[in-house]
Parts: structure tokens; C-alpha cells; sequence
């Protein structure tokens, strides 16, 4: 592909190039068959569930005494299943931007929902420190949203809950950076920003959770019928599971986590030093919350921050515009952007800057 452009979308985002030529090259080749023909059971598809199981469990190291998932419906209906599952009387929110409120309107369904820090008052500006979450007495879990994806807000903390259940919304940070899995009891993450294409939810999620979800729910609303069928109770996303596969391995051949963290360090610094050296560019969220993956700022006037976006289209950057909930830009950065088109990025606003 001679044409790539620099994609900024915030989700579904931009895929790695190896991935998507091993897709393309693969497209047919399944004994006769496209992979968009292959049975759920057969033991192609066997082994690349396997293998994207183990690329997960490998890249994240995660302990024995969890399960790993891929289920449907977005990180959406994740905000629904927990609370279904999970919940006895109540349970406790971390409320850090327009996400969060979406996961604790549907837990609002189930039980009570106890507010253990928030930062609504201050625009979703920033994440809580580890010491400003409350954590009430019988609750059944605390949920946080690790990175807020409309925001550009990222725990740089990881609260610590002791025998409280922490259950975390990973969808536009997974595999961002290196994190212990064993101080969380459940990390979900839709597919489509970091890890895959849209269709596919990982869930992973340590046993005696999946034990509390024998409830009396509907079969494919349990976590325990997943579990126990090895996320093939019913057709799985067999497609963006193989997709996941690719991009998996991708992040498996650049030397992991901890080169992927490296580069997003890298990429992020860039163009927060350039928003710190400039009058013109201001970043929305407090410094010691900064997102690697999504960094927003604004320009002095709407009228501005028009111009900045199309004349970035024009260059070949793409879906840099803000969430209506915030307006100005925001730059997606997930593990698949190269650093050149930070750089161009970059460059292209330093330029900008000048002739304004
Ligand atoms: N949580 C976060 C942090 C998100 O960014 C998004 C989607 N942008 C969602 C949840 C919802 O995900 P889905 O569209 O997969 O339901």
C-alpha cells in the first residue's frame, strides 16, 4: 500500500501494515477456503483461537487463575454484563469522563452505585491518584476506566483495592504499557484501538468472578457459559479474532510490551513537549494525567481549529478532530501509529503556528 495516510482516528483506529498484509496474503488460503468461510469448529480456527489466547496471556502476563474471553457487543455491553454478573448490592465507580458515566448508567440497572472518586466538576481533566478513590465498605468491586479515550486522560496510578475486586475498562489503553494483571480481577477492552478490528471484546478475568457469574441470567449473558465453553458456546467473531491474531503477533515481533511502551513514551513526549513550548496549543488534561494514546489540546478559537484540521487532511492526517464533548484536536496515538507520523504531526504544527 503506497497511499497509506496518517490515520488519528480514535476508533476503529489505524492497524499495523504486518498485519494487515499477512490478512491480505492469508485472505484464501484455508484448505480451499477464505478464513470468512471456515467453520467455528474446525481445527483451523482451533488453533488460531489458541494462539490468540496465548499471544494475550504471553504479551500481558497473566497469571495462572484467570480467563481469557473474546466475546461480542462492544466494551458496551461489558458495562452491562458486570453488573449482571457481578453485582450484589452494590458496587463502586470511579467516574472519569464520558465512558465511565456510560458504565455506571447501566450498572444503575442492577444495584447501587457508589461514586468512589470523580472528576466531572473539573471537566474529566484528570484521573484520581491512588490514594483519592474511596472505597466503600460491601461493595463488590471498584470499576475504573484506565484511559479516557474523549478526554486524554490515563491513570498514571493504579489504585489499590486489597480484597475489593478492581475491574477495569482497557479499551483505548490495552497493551499500551506494561501493567501488573494481578492487581486487577477483571480488565475488558473492545478490539478496535489497540489490539484489533472492530467485533471482538477481550475480557479477561480471574476464576472467582467467573464463579459469581452462576447466576440465573440469560446463557450468553454469563460469563460463567463463556468460561466454560472456552468463548465458543455460540459463532464467535471468528474474522476480527483472526485479525486480533495478526496484530498480536505484530506487537509479539516488535519485542513486546515493553518496546511498544517504549515507542508510545516516545511518540506521546513529542507532541506534549510541543504543546508545553507553545503559547498557541494548550493540552485539556492535567499533566500528571496524560494519555499516551489519545493527546488532546485546543487552538485560541474554533475557527483555528478548523483550519488546523483540514489543512491536516490535506496533508495526509487524518481524524484529528475532538469529541464534540470537548472539541479542539485530538491525536489518537495507539500502538500502531508510527513515530513518523508524530513527527509529521509535529512539524505540520509548528508551521501552522507560525503563519497564524
Ligand atoms: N470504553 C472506552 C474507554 C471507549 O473508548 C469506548 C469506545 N470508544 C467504549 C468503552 C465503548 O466501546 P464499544 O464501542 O466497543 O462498545
Amino acid at each position: 500500500m503506497t497511499n497509506r495516510i496518517f490515520n488519528f482516528n480514535a476508533g476503529p483506529s489505524i492497524l499495523p501494515l504486518a498485519a494487515l498484509t499477512e490478512v491480505r496474503e492469508e485472505m484464501m488460503n484455508f484448505g480451499g477456503m477464505s478464513i470468512l468461510e471456515i467453520s467455528h469448529r474446525s481445527k483451523e480456527f482451533d488453533a488460531i483461537l489458541a494462539e490468540t489466547k496465548q499471544l494475550v496471556i504471553d504479551l500481558m502476563k497473566i497469571p495462572s487463575g484467570y480467563q481469557v474471553l473474546f466475546l461480542t457487543g462492544g466494551a458496551s455491553t461489558q458495562f452491562a454484563m458486570i453488573p449482571m454478573n457481578l453485582m450484589d448490592k452494590a458496587a463502586d465507580y470511579a467516574v472519569t469522563g464520558y465512558w465511565s458515566k456510560k458504565a455506571v448508567t447501566e450498572a444503575k440497572l442492577f444495584g447501587e452505585v457508589r461514586t468512589a472518586f470523580t472528576s466531572e466538576t473539573e471537566k474529566f481533566a484528570r484521573c484520581p491518584k491512588a490514594s483519592e478513590i474511596k472505597i466503600s465498605d460491601n461493595t463488590s468491586y471498584l470499576h475504573i476506566t484506565t484511559n479516557n479515550t474523549i478526554y486524554g486522560t490515563e491513570y498514571h496510578e493504579i489504585p489499590n483495592t486489597g480484597n475489593t475486586p478492581l475491574i477495569a475498562d482497557m479499551s483505548s489503553d490495552i497493551m499500551c504499557r506494561e501493567l501488573d494483571v494481578s492487581r486487577f480481577a477483571m480488565i475488558y477492552a473492545g478490539a478496535q484501538k489497540n489490539i484489533g478490528p472492530a467485533g471482538v471484546t477481550l475480557v479477561i478475568m480471574r476464576d472467582d468472578l467467573v464463579a459469581r457469574s452462576y447466576r440465573t441470567l440469560p446463557t450468553m449473558f454469563k460469563y460463567s457459559t463463556h468460561a466454560e465453553n472456552n468463548s465458543l458456546y455460540n459463532t464467535p467473531p471468528v474474522f476480527p479474532i483472526y485479525v486480533t491474531r495478526s496484530v498480536l503477533r505484530w506487537i509479539k515481533n516488535s519485542g513486546g510490551i515493553t518496546a511498544i511502551e517504549k515507542v508510545n513514551r516516545e511518540k506521546a513526549k513529542l507532541i506534549y513537549d510541543a504543546i508545553d513550548t507553545s503559547n498557541f496549543y494548550k493540552g485539556t488534561a492535567a499533566s500528571d494525567s496524560r494519555s499516551l494514546m489519545n493527546v488532546t489540546f485546543t487552538l485560541p478559537n474554533d475557527e483555528l481549529t478548523e483550519k488546523f484540521i483540514s489543512e491536516a487532511k490535506a496533508k495526509g492526517m487524518v481524524g484529528l478532530k475532538g469529541h464534540r464533548a470537548l472539541g479542539g484536536v485530538r491525536a489518537s496515538i495507539y500502538n500502531a501509529f508510527p513515530l513518523e507520523g508524530v513527527k509529521a504531526l509535529v512539524a505540520f504544527m509548528a508551521e501552522f503556528e507560525k503563519k497564524a
